[in-house]
């Protein structure tokens, strides 16, 4: 049996941090989940490759449940030999804006992106996580789900959703030795944070820096080992003091 680990989001940033140590550290094959930027996940699967691991791509919108439902069950009939044991949630976008000028594209879009679609990739693929009675599910939340931040009502309420329904499903599956659980990261450095002031908005850190898709991947990477299998329903942050 081949095991694998779902990561959407993959192709850049923390999701493709994420990828690639699952890969090097767990020695799993990765399903590099994304939704439009080819060149970026090939570059993550190179980066998988160089780490000695092997991967391949699996490009679907995670907010369309029939084009979920279709690609997992596709992929899982044509994979008889492979058993998924780690899903992680990690695709989302933000649309900020103060909830005033807020239109309801962008409420919409964030919360079908980040809480829509982790119910519709966990949902489609917990019945094989059953049947295998192992498996890990990872819900990439964040400081503004739990803290709540202004000119990000969207995206709070997406995240402070997933974290609710990371508690939820986690007693849901305890017993059939499934863990969910959920990370929080404040400030990382990626593509969606770089328009940000880092050098006024690092003040606020007590670390006195944004933290890196590497760090949040490294902590991922233990919740998804064998070394958290006591570990379920936890939100833990990883925002270099930021808030807890
Ligand atoms: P990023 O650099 O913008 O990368 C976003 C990833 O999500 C890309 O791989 C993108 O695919 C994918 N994606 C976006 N919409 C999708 C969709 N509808 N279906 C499938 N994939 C989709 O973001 P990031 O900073 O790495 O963030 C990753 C996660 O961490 C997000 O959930 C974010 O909310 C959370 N987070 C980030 C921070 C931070 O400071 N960066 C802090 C807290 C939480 P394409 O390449 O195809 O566009």
């Amino acid at each position: 049996m081949r095991k694998c680990a779902l990561v959407t989001g993959g192709s850049r940033g923390i999701g493709r941090a994420v990828a690639v140590t699952l890969a090097a550290d767990l020695g799993l094959h990765i399903l590099i989940n994304y939704a439009s930027n080819d060149s970026a996940a090939e570059e993550t699967k190179k980066q998988i490759e160089e780490v000695g691991g092997t991967a391949e791509l699996l490009k679907f919108q995670v907010q369309d449940h029939a084009e979920v439902e279709k690609t997992l069950s596709d992929w899982l009939a044509n994979n008889k030999e492979s058993k998924v044991e780690v899903l992680v949630n990690n695709a989302g976008i933000t649309r900020d804006n103060l909830m005033v000028f807020m239109e309801e594209k962008d409420f919409d879009d964030v919360v079908q992106t980040s809480l829509k679609g982790m119910y519709n990739v966990t949902r489609h693929l917990l019945q094989h996580f059953v049947r295998n009675r192992a498996g890990r599910i990872i819900n990439m939340a964040s400081l503004s789900g739990l803290k709540g931040v202004p000119g990000q009502v969207n995206y709070s309420a997406a995240k402070g959703g997933m974290i609710a329904a990371t508690k939820a499903l986690s007693q849901e599956l305890a017993k059939r030795k499934i863990t969910v659980n959920a990370v929080a990261p404040g400030f990382i450095t990626s593509d969606m944070t770089q328009d940000l002031n880092e050098d006024e908005l690092k003040k606020l850190v007590p670390m006195n820096r944004f933290g890196s898709a590497q760090e949040v991947a490294d902590l991922v990477s233990f919740l998804a080992s064998p070394k958290a299998s006591y570990i379920t329903g936890e939100v833990i942050n990883i925002n270099g003091g930021l808030y807890s």
